[in-house]
């Protein structure tokens, strides 16, 4: 049998139930799972705000980083063509695009809004809950033959499972600086604000470093954990949102401290409506602002949303990610895996009813930066 969390319902405390363990036909693989993170979008599901109905009780649970344990003979290769065996260390993202539809097939580069995407490793014809998707679970499985836009991405063999379920929302942030680049927006050495810290802000100040930028600054709360780990990961200067009450004395705050006329780039990673106003008087004139996220409260138009004209600026939206991105991703975290405290993100919780309570709890009152649940304890030796 699998143990797998399953949750009755927004607002429910989380429930441990047992599934059969599947055969495992020739296309598919079961994966044990090492350390699977609480995102954002998990907490607003949870909270009710999720805008179409869902097949409660689930299992919930999209960061995941795992092992395979059990393997399809015709299941060979990852989806960038890595061999996959039994022991392979994989990642397996939420939301894959199906490669099938009109945005996958005419508008790669867009398959982040394919119009049938397949959700957490879901399969047809196992699908009374209690499920055997989401990562909340001590394996999750995955039938390439029943859902084709599956999509398993081989880790390194060395790469620490933590590390690997840090991927997924690593990517987002690669995925948002590269729509900037590729909008002329984003040079080498240029001055980038993030506004956010949690783990999306944490994620995007080392992204930014990576992929070129000069000076990085964040604009967030709490202190602690959250700013003092900002800091850690190289932000050189950090504007504390529970301190500077109003956005008046935040953009004064961020445009003495980044000087001249103003940031180059300004990214919210904050998911507050309120957000973009602020953060577009944080840039110089000419400057580019990206929205980013998956699941976000942003969509209000405030009434000094006019500024983008006036100061000629660039706005780019970035949700997600495609499949194509998820390789820069675990390429970057291998990469770049001494440079930034990555695994000082996370803070662990056992597998247990208790553990993953608490895990929500202080995910949603940002007592943790990333609370990361530890199915399989073992695995992360
Ligand atoms: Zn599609």
């Amino acid at each position: 049998m699998i143990r797998v969390a399953t949750f009755a319902g927004p607002g429910t405390a989380p429930v441990i139930r047992e599934v059969a363990r599947p055969q495992v036909p020739k296309n598919a693989a079961l994966i044990q799972i090492g350390a699977c993170g609480v995102c954002g979008t998990d907490l607003h599901i949870l909270k009710g705000h999720w805008p179409k109905p869902l097949p409660w009780p689930f299992t919930l649970g999209h960061e995941i980083a795992g092992v395979i344990v059990e393997r399809g003979a015709e299941l060979a290769e990852d989806f960038m063509g890595k061999p996959l065996e039994v022991g392979s260390r994989v990642m397996i993202p939420p939301l894959m695009p199906c490669g099938r539809c009109h945005y996958c097939v005419h508008y790669p580069q867009n398959a982040n809004k394919c119009l049938t995407p397949v959700y957490y490793g879901r399969y047809l014809g196992f699908d009374k809950a209690p499920h055997l998707w989401g990562g909340w679970a001590e394996h999750v499985y995955v039938d390439l033959d029943m859902l084709p836009g599956t999509k398993i991405y081989k880790l390194p063999d060395d790469m620490p499972l933590r590390l690997g379920a840090l991927a997924e929302p690593l990517t987002s942030c690669i995925r948002a600086f590269a729509r900037a680049q590729r909008a002329g927006g984003f040079g080498y050495g240029d001055t980038v604000v993030i506004q956010g810290s949690g783990p999306i802000g944490i994620l995007a100040i080392a992204a930014a470093q990576e992929m070129g930028a000069g000076r990085v600054l964040c604009v967030g709360a709490p202190e602690e954990p959250r700013l003092r780990l900002a800091r850690r990961f190289g932000a050189e200067a950090t504007v504390d949102i529970e301190e500077l009450k109003t956005p008046q004395e935040r953009i004064a705050r961020v445009r003495e401290l980044v000087g001249g006329f103003g940031a180059d780039l300004v990214m919210d990673c904050s998911g507050h409506p309120s957000a973009g106003p602020e953060g577009i008087e944080f840039l110089r004139d000419g400057g580019t602002y990206v929205e980013m996220g998956q699941f976000t409260d942003a969509g209000s138009i405030e009434t000094s949303w006019h500024r983008i004209c006036a100061k000629d600026i660039s706005v780019l939206g970035s949700w997600a990610f495609t499949g194509n991105d998820l390789p820069l991703g675990v390429d970057m975290l291998y990469r770049a895996r001494d440079s930034y405290p990555f695994l000082d993100m996370q803070t662990l919780y056992p597998f247990d009813e208790d553990g993953i309570a608490r895990a929500i709890a202080d995910a949603m009152a940002m007592r943790t930066v990333k609370s990361t649940i530890v199915p399989c304890p073992e695995l992360l030796q």
